[in-house]
């Protein structure tokens, strides 16, 4: 039906060199987005297109993805530096990338004026998330890291792909990424890889169990709630306890500070490389202690389990969730204080990733540390060292870019210019999973294509109702 996707791309298609004819299939351009077009380049009709920089601005403040963060005008000093680079970028893009109709439309830039750095450079879908808004968004902290003109433009080259490739729509995001794993220290191209299924089904049930507890299924944690890494479970409790803290303050005081010392202990134990924590064997015993603190000072006499409360503090539904959950989730949370209950579903959801951990290494019999999966993000990364190439630059910049934002230049940049073995993060909730390792294969892919930086898009995988590949949360890509 749509041979083009099962062939590489280079045989796809002509390329969209001006002069060439237009792509011939009907789909392209009947003024419906069509993602399965035999054309080597995305549907124009996938993306919002701007005629001059203050529609784009006017956009962007307009969209309920703003979320009413002021905008910085075209006038501000450092607007022309960005557009620059961004100009820059979108003439190599054109010159490395298939982009049809495209090409006779200019990228915006639209400054967003915040004190801190939240996404740094990222792109933006239209509200329903069916297009791809031709502009570039960036926060001006992010003007302050110290990156140079050239690590910049790599930056531009990164947000331009994900903006063309159409990373914001989720089906592009699901139907790009492939599940593998990585024998031995080996690390194929994840763009080459050919998507595994049973991985694949293993991550989801991973990724399910995380996005309750977060990423960290350390044994050594047993049943401590973290919040902040992912796992909604972590955020309800996080937010109970603070309202009943502040409903109660001198009760609480005492078992909240050991609470949030431990949490925080643990927390800055994260490994700035992989995300990894090490505890120490004892750890369970000190978690129960402090939660049985808590649970006799400061939420004594407190009834209604940790089902009724995780309702409350996400505001869902209880019956809802309640009747979603398993029966050994249940049993292990119904008729407990709320603390306890607590204790008990995390330290489940825990016991589970580690199972799926266990069936990886059978599966692939590699450890559960090799798992890859290729994401929007890796394409990105690809794409911006293949756009640099073509500019005579360093095709890595990327890398070298995203190590300075992250700060692990001293830790980081010693194992990329080594060859050295990277950790692939733990943090595999998040397509940015670990910076170090998306800088050492920003290297690798930067010697494969020097001399021949024309980039070959992925083909996108076919669309079925297994593949998992749940955006983040937040809309954006950065
Ligand atoms: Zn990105």
């Amino acid at each position: 039906m749509v041979p083009c996707l099962v062939m590489l791309a280079s045989g796809c298609s002509t390329e969209a060199d001006p002069g060439e004819p237009r792509c011939a299939d009907p789909l392209y351009g009947n003024g419906t987005c069509d993602l399965d077009t035999s054309c080597s380049y995305p549907d124009i009709d996938c993306f919002l297109t701007f005629d001059d920089q203050a529609s784009a601005q006017t956009w962007w403040t307009s969209n309920a993805f703003a979320a009413g963060q002021p905008t910085a005008p075209a006038s501000d000093p450092r607007f022309a530096n960005v557009k620059a680079a961004l100009d820059e970028g979108w003439t190599a893009y054109k010159a490395t990338h298939d982009v049809g109709d495209l090409a006779a439309h200019e990228v915006q830039l639209v400054l967003i004026n915040i004190p801190t750095m939240r996404l740094g450079a990222f792109v933006s879908p239209t509200a329903g998330r069916d297009k791809a808004a031709l502009a570039v968004f960036v926060e001006l902290p992010f003007l302050s890291v110290g990156l140079t003109q050239d690590e910049i433009l790599s930056v531009m080259m990164h947000e331009l792909e994900h903006a063309v490739g159409l990373h914001v729509i989720p089906a592009v995001t699901e139907r790009t990424a492939r599940f593998y794993s990585a024998p031995g220290t080996s690390e194929p191209f994840g763009g080459d890889q050919p998507d595994n299924a049973g991985i694949r089904s293993l991550y989801k049930e991973w990724t399910v169990r995380a996005g309750n507890v977060g990423y960290l299924g350390d044994t050594e944690l047993a049943g401590l709630p973290l919040y902040g890494i992912g796992g909604s479970l972590g955020d309800a409790f996080a937010k109970i306890v603070a309202a009943r803290a502040a409903a109660t303050p001198a009760p609480c005081a005492a078992s909240k500070a050991r609470l949030d010392a431990l949490e925080t202990q643990v927390l800055n134990l994260r490994a700035p490389l992989d995300g990894s924590v090490n505890l120490a064997s004892t750890a369970p015993t000190t978690i129960v202690d402090v939660l049985n603190q808590l649970t006799s000072e400061c939420f004594m006499g407190v009834t209604g389990d940790a089902i009724h409360f995780t309702a409350l503090a996400l505001a869902i539904d209880e019956a809802t969730l309640r009747g979603s959950l398993s029966a050994e989730v249940r049993t292990a949370v119904e008729g407990k204080a709320v603390i306890a209950g607590f204790y008990n579903w995390v330290a489940l959801e825990r016991t589970h990733m580690r199972d799926v951990q266990t069936r990886f290494q059978t599966l692939t019999g590699t450890a559960w540390g090799r798992l890859r999966y290729f994401s929007t993000e890796e394409a990105a990364d690809d794409s911006s060292v293949s756009s640099m190439a073509a500019l005579g630059l360093s095709g890595d910049l990327i890398g070298s870019a995203l190590v300075k934002l992250e700060k692990i230049e001293a830790m980081c940049q010693p194992l990329v210019d080594g060859g050295q073995p990277i950790p692939y993060g733990e943090n595999l909730i998040d397509t940015h999973h670990a910076t170090c390792w998306r800088a050492g294969n920003a290297r690798r892919f930067a010697d494969r294509v020097a001399g021949a930086p024309r980039y070959t898009r992925p083909p996108l995988l076919p669309a079925d109702d297994t593949r998992v590949f749940a955006l983040p949360a937040e809309f954006v890509m950065n």
